[in-house]
């Protein structure tokens, strides 16, 4: 049994301070303030006064980090980015797949799938998020025109079975023919739908999220532009409270009076703060690869050899620290955009918050709001000993 002590705890819902966490078996079994919950004899105690504890932050689209791509698909590659995950406070993540040749997305998905039940030293991968190959060939981002195909039940059906029906999370474009098709099958499989990487209009936006689809991905990029006659696919994520949206805040793929906008229409319980992370994360610049493409990074900021935008080099933790500092939004409902938001977006019941009987997945974040500390399921898996 663990207990820790902060200066305040952050649920992300309420605040304890100063705020007692006690862990048990790899869960919560008690939060409030230290008067209110007494140390049980025999417990081991973590003095992080000082600090600020939250839930443990939750990615659900990385494709890679620490000069490691997801689709290397071995046991190895997928370590070393659970474990430089943890370092800036992300605790659960989905592996994100690129529209590639069906051979190559085939073989990815199932080593994969056979890998994520295991057991890691940082991050703990929960699914597969699979972005493409049912997108528009005209919003393709940096995904090959040659890799794109149109929806495909069969291909899906077999992608689900041979992922051992890890895949959680799949990017559409929902304008596309075969797409409601799509939507039954992941409807039966238990896999939740996305759209992005789409030039729908308002109207068949509206329509996919009146089907249910509730998750846009990466908004603003990929997907047709906004206007005031036509706003397309941007306005019914912006108007729609039923819709979870993934921003990348990392001032390059949106600029940050756009993320402060956004924070506005989306209000704190849509946001997920993703990263969109690539291979060349945590790493100089230089040449790395996305997939089975090569990306050029400069200054941080990762391309393609179209010079298109290919991913980030973004932390949770920046993004977090990038949203107090552009938008309205307090730390506390920030936070909630990393934590409980991605939580319910992706179904994850017992992650996102710090309740009784929630995975242990905690981070302890100093003044200025960096990671010091992470656990996962109640395991320290890394500690910034300043
Ligand atoms: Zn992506």
């Amino acid at each position: 049994m663990l207990v820790i002590d902060a200066a305040r705890i952050v649920d992300p819902l309420r605040t304890f301070a100063p705020g007692r966490l006690i862990i048990e078996d790899g869960s919560v079994r008690e939060l409030g303030t230290q008067d209110n919950i007494p140390v049980p004899s025999s417990a081991e105690r973590v003095d992080l006064s000082g600090l600020t504890v939250t839930p443990g932050f939750i990615d659900p689209h990385i494709h890679g980090c620490g000069g490691v791509d997801v689709m290397e698909g071995t046991y190895n590659s997928l370590n070393v980015i659970s474990t430089i995950l943890a370092r800036h406070g992300t605790t659960t993540f989905l592996p994100t797949t690129v529209s590639s040749r069906e051979d190559v997305l085939s073989s990815a998905l199932e080593k994969l799938g056979s890998l994520i039940p295991k057991a890691f030293e940082g991050a703990t991968p929960v699914g597969i998020h699979m972005e493409g190959p049912f997108i528009s060939a005209g919003k393709r981002g940096t995904h090959k025109a040659s890799n794109i195909v149109p929806p495909d039940v069969e291909m899906f059906q077999k992608w689900i079975r041979l992922s051992n029906r890890q895949i959680r999370l799949v990017t559409i474009a929902p304008e596309l023919d075969g797409f409601e098709s799509i939507l039954n099958v992941a409807a039966q499989a238990g896999v939740t739908v996305a759209m992005g990487h789409s030039n729908a209009s308002l109207a068949e936006a509206n329509a996919a999220a009146d089907r249910g689809v509730c998750y846009a991905v990466h908004t603003f990029n990929a997907m047709r532009e906004f206007t005031h006659r036509e706003p397309g696919i941007v306005g019914t994520v912006l108007s729609d409270d039923r819709i979870f949206a993934e921003i990348i805040a990392d001032g390059v793929h949106v600029h940050p009076a756009v993320v402060r906008t956004f924070a506005r229409a989306k209000g704190k319980n849509r946001i997920l703060l993703a990263t969109d992370r690539t291979s060349a994360a945590g790493m100089p610049d230089g040449r790395y690869v996305l997939g089975s493409d090569t990306i050029n990074v400069s200054g941080g900021v990762c391309r393609d050899s179209e010079g298109r935008l290919a991913g980030s080099t973004l932390t949770q933790e920046v993004a977090l620290r990038n949203m107090v500092a552009w938008t309205d939004l307090s730390f506390e409902d920030s936070l909630i955009g990393l934590t409980l938001n991605p939580a319910r977006a992706l179904k994850l019941e017992k992650k996102g918050a710090l309740e009784p009987g929630f995975d242990a997945d905690v981070v302890a974040l100093d003044e200025h709001f960096r990671v010091i500390r992470t656990y996962v399921g109640g395991r320290l898996v890394w500690t910034n000993s300043k």
